[in-house]
């Protein structure tokens, strides 16, 4: 049998349960919650379920259950007893009397049921699979709840506050539907999920103010998209993604997190390799701007963290500049990726009490470090770099007194289903590097924590056989 969720309004309606064990007491938890009166007929009454009815006023009828009993009209009836001739008496008296009625015992025979229910304040999300299984409605619960973001309960405050403001402003539905689209999924809903009511009261009288003005005022997500696996992007980085018009993205993000763009959305490739910018720096910031004042949602996607050595900061300089509304959202960098998906811990109290990100970047064949200072038995240094810069790197650190038999990893195409991870020794991995074809992007650890991947390591691949197509190059 199918059911369609219908949402009725509890408040004050009086139901009735007949049944005083542990079904009961859930549904009449679950009623009293959405602010109905419950009344039990039972002939013995679970304590707890005493206790609740007490408090909440409604009647308890200690008999057998017989018609004679419902002496009230009941808004529905649930039958929960531990009888099936019961349940149907009970069942056949709400039917001759037009009462719904719901059958603990038999959902095949009921006339409404119970969703698994996501409740987030005036948000209510009923889930139901038709009665096939109760646990698979709470399996799916928990996880479309982890998809709503905590701040839609206020959204949807903020936006009936404004309804009747709204209705009068703009008389044409179609007018109505397109500024809400765009209140609803753009700047000033951000504004309310990151707590700015006041920002979000004056973007909203603004955009009232002038709307034609306001469906052209764009804004810019800058997402780190984490190193590759498309599990480790935050919920809120999936969440504007999925609302974006335009995505900017590059070589760093993954085939498999590219697939996550909304069909909708107008990708563009911006992605530079070593020495071979396909668009300069410069231009992808003028690109974020222009795309944002003709009224786009713009994503500026980029690899693991958008702060780590991925000159997000310069990005958001220009927009700054520009008034273009703009947010950052934090992703998974390679070195937390990489280690966590090695099993190397970047920090352990009997080998390492801190650890450094170093940009190993080759400009122009020389690495400018403070190479003493990177120096220490109890340190653990993560070079983010070009593969090139490898062996320059293992030298200058062992020319500075790092022991040659310092362990340490080179992680390839970390946390994808590619991901390789080579561990070795400074002084010996130059040379077995020249054995391995190695290729970008990879990370480089060093410290002694290193040790550790040999117990620690969890995460296993399909590297050997299947074909390398993590990262692409042309990024097409
Ligand atoms: N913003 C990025 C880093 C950009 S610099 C972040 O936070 O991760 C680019 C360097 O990051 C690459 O040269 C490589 O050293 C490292 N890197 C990025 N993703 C990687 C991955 N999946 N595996 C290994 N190294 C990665």
């Amino acid at each position: 049998m199918k059911y369609y969720p219908l949402l009725f309004q509890l408040e004050a309606r009086r139901c009735l349960i007949v049944g005083g064990g542990r079904v009961a007491l859930r549904r009449s938890k679950t009623l009293l919650s959405a602010g109905a009166q419950v009344d039990v007929i039972a002939l013995a009454i679970d304590a707890e379920l005493r206790r609740v009815l007490l408090e909440s006023g409604g009647e308890l009828i200690e008999q057998p259950y017989s018609d004679a009993l419902v002496t009230r009209e009941y808004f529905c009836i649930i039958a929960a007893t531990d009888s099936t001739a019961v349940n149907q008496q009970v069942a056949d008296y709400a039917r001759a009397n037009n009462i719904p009625v719901n059958r603990a015992d038999d959902r095949s025979l009921c006339d409404f049921i119970f969703p698994a229910v996501i409740d987030r304040g005036p948000i209510t999300v009923a889930i139901s699979n038709s009665g096939g299984s109760p646990v698979l409605s709470r399996i799916l619960k928990r996880q479309l709840n982890s998809f709503l973001p905590e701040g839609y309960g206020e959204l949807s405050d903020f936006a009936r506050r404004q309804r009747a403001r709204v209705k009068q402003a703009l008389p044409a539905e179609r007018d109505r539907v397109e500024f809400w689209e765009h209140v609803l999924q753009g700047a000033i809903a951000e504004a309310i999920f990151s707590g700015n009511s006041l920002q979000a009261q004056t973007l909203f009288d603004q955009a009232l103010a002038e709307p034609d003005q306001f469906r052209r005022t764009g804004e810019v997500y800058l997402i780190g998209a984490g190193p590759g696996d498309p599990d480790l992007m935050t919920l809120r980085a999936f969440r504007l993604l999925q609302q974006s018009d335009v995505v900017l993205y590059d070589r760093l993000v993954s085939p498999a997190i590219m697939d996550l763009v909304p069909a909708h959305a107008e990708r563009v490739y911006v992605g530079k390799r070593r020495a071979e910018h396909a668009v300069q720096q410069t231009d992808i910031n003028q690109l974020l701007v222009d795309h944002a004042l003709r009224g786009k949602r713009v994503t500026r996607l980029k690899g693991g963290d958008p702060f780590i050595f991925g000159r997000g900061g310069e990005e958001i300089e220009k927009l700054a500049a520009a008034q273009v509304p703009f947010q950052v959202v934090p992703g998974i960098t390679a070195a937390n990726g990489c280690s966590a998906y090695a099993g190397i811990p970047l920090t352990h109290r009997d080998y390492a009490q801190s650890v450094q990100f170093v940009t190993g970047q080759l400009k122009d064949g020389s690495i400018d470090l403070n190479w003493p200072e990177l120096i220490s038995e109890d340190k653990t240094l993560v070079f983010y770099m070009g593969l090139s810069s490898l062996p320059v790197i293992c030298e200058s650190l062992r020319a500075h007194g790092m022991a040659d038999d310092m362990t340490c990893a080179l992680v390839e195409k970390g946390t994808t289903r590619q991901q390789r991870v080579v561990i070795s020794t400074l002084a010996l991995l130059p040379q077995r590097l020249q054995q391995l074809e190695v290729s970008s992007p990879s990370l480089f650890i060093v410290g002694r924590v290193v040790q550790l991947a040999d117990k620690l390591s969890w995460y296993s691949t399909d590297r050997a056989d299947s074909p390398d197509d993590s990262f692409g190059d042309s990024g097409a």
